[in-house]
């Protein structure tokens, strides 16, 4: 299974992909979490990264189909991967391709969750993660038992710094006029499905799940 996850910031592709790569034991890439982790080790990429991410920016695409690549060519995703957070710019998407075509991939299905900005901003802003494990929460929406601390590991919450409502209102900015023109680059290879996520988490799930069923 080659899965493509697409949406805004906030859409809910983090929350979807960490029950999908455990439902389909597929490794989760997401260009998002490697440049997080870049950051935390205070690399040159995380260095570089970082001011894009802090502005809402986009990390230049030559940096991020590096990283793309390498991650695709390791023997772990050989057998299926979910890419998240990639591709945002036509560059990327021509990128991707071509990185597929090298290794004779060919993408299972390009699921977009669709979302209004309206409910987006109050998604992002009110997003909590896991230092520990990574996992999402929402203080409204989606809140862990115990405030601040992870369900599953008993890891501390902490709010991303690009989370901040200006932040949030330039990435969607960004996200409309870059990465929203990718949706009709891929209807037309005849793979795309739109899914509400507006819906519940486990009714999003549930329509991702048999969108992937019908295709395979
Ligand atoms: P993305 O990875 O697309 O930026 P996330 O998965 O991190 O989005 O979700 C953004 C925020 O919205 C998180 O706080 C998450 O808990 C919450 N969320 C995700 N899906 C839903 C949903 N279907 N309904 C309500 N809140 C959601
Ligand atoms: P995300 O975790 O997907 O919300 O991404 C957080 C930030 O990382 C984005 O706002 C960008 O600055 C950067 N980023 C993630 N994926 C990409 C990408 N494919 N291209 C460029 N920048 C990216």
């Amino acid at each position: 299974m080659y899965i493509l996850l697409m949406g805004p910031p906030g859409a809910g592709k983090g929350t979807q992909a960490e029950r999908l790569v455990e439902a389909y034991h597929i490794p989760h890439i997401s260009t998002g979490d490697m440049f997080r982790a870049a950051v935390k080790q205070g690399t040159e990429l995380g260095k570089e990264a970082k001011r894009y991410m802090d502005a809402g920016q986009l990390v230049p695409d030559a940096v991020t189909i590096g990283i793309v690549k390498d991650g695709l060519s390791k023997p772990e995703c050989k057998q299926g991967f979910l890419l998240d957070g990639f591709p945002r710019t036509s560059e990327q998407a021509v990128a991707l391709d071509a990185t597929l075509a090298e290794l004779g991939i060919a993408l299972t299905r390009v699921v977009n969750i669709v979302v209004p900005d309206s409910e987006l901003v109050a998604r992002v802003t009110g997003r909590r993660i896991c230092k520990a494990c990574g996992a999402t929460y929402h203080v409204s929406f989606n809140a862990s038992k115990v405030d601040g601390i992870c369900d599953k590991c008993g890891g501390t919450l902490y709010q991303r710094d690009d989370d901040r409502e200006e932040t949030v209102m330039k990435r969607l900015e960004v996200y409309h006029s870059q990465t929203k023109p990718l949706i009709d680059y891929y209807k037309t290879q005849g793979l795309y499905t739109e899914i509400d996520g507006l819906q519940a988490i486990d009714k999003v799930f549930d329509d991702i799940t048999a969108s992937l069923r019908s295709n395979v």
